[in-house]
């Protein structure tokens, strides 16, 4: 059998593109990847809960915590800071297990300055019009914050060829299937 190397997986994509549900997809076939959770200042959607989907922190609180070199990156978005904190990456690499972060491309960007060997994977939709359709069909947006959101999409577009890999999510079981391939094959070199 051949070994397996942890890696760090960075996923990004438009709000809306499907990276929340790839990423629930794959980890239910390859239980081993870790994720972390990341610090926000939005405020939890109906059913979210602090600790698990975010760490829900004041302005003030995070402000703090960036100062204090808390943060492996961080980032505006969308109108609210996010950020992922060392303390939930370090020791889940070195354990052995892979590592997904799911953020934003200025984030990744952050990221793969600070850990070269991060595998950046850029999941794109297969349209604006399928993008607004999910976000508006996931129905957690008001009108405005998905305006907002699609403005961001297509710069967010434009900065995929800096992605190791780009992904289309049209057909959901072939995406996780090939999101599921490009982690594996990965983790085999
Ligand atoms: P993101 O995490 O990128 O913001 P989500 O995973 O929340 O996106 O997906 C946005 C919406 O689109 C959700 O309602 C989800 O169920 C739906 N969705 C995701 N992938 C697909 C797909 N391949 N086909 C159809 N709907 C999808
Ligand atoms: P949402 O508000 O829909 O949960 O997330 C909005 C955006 O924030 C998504 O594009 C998501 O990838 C990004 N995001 C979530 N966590 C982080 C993080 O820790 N750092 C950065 N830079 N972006 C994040």
């Amino acid at each position: 059998m051949s070994r397996l190397t942890s890696k760090l997986f960075v996923i990004s994509g438009p709000s809306g593109a499907g990276k929340g549900t790839l990423v629930a997809r794959v980890r239910a076939e390859l239980p081993s990847l870790g994720l972390t959770v990341s610090a926000t200042t939005r405020s939890p959607r109906e059913g979210e809960v602090d600790g698990v989907n975010y760490y829900f922190l004041s302005k003030e609180e995070f402000e703090r915590r960036v100062n204090a070199g808390e943060f492996v990156e961080w980032a505006h978005v969308h109108g609210n800071c996010y950020g992922t904190l060392v303390s939930e990456v370090r020791g889940k690499l070195d354990s052995g297990s892979s590592l997904i972060l799911e953020i934003d491309v200025q984030g990744a960007l952050q990221v793969k300055e600070r850990f070269p060997d991060a595998v950046l994977i850029f999941i794109k939709p297969p349209s604006l019009a399928v993008l607004r359709e999910r976000l508006v069909g996931r129905g957690t947006e008001s009108p405005e914050m998905v305006e907002l959101r699609l403005s961001n999409a297509e710069s967010e577009l434009a900065l995929a060829d800096r992605y190791d890999e780009v992904l289309v999510n049209d057909d959901l079981d072939q995406a996780v299937a090939e999101l599921s391939r490009i982690i594996r094959s990965y983790e085999r070199n």
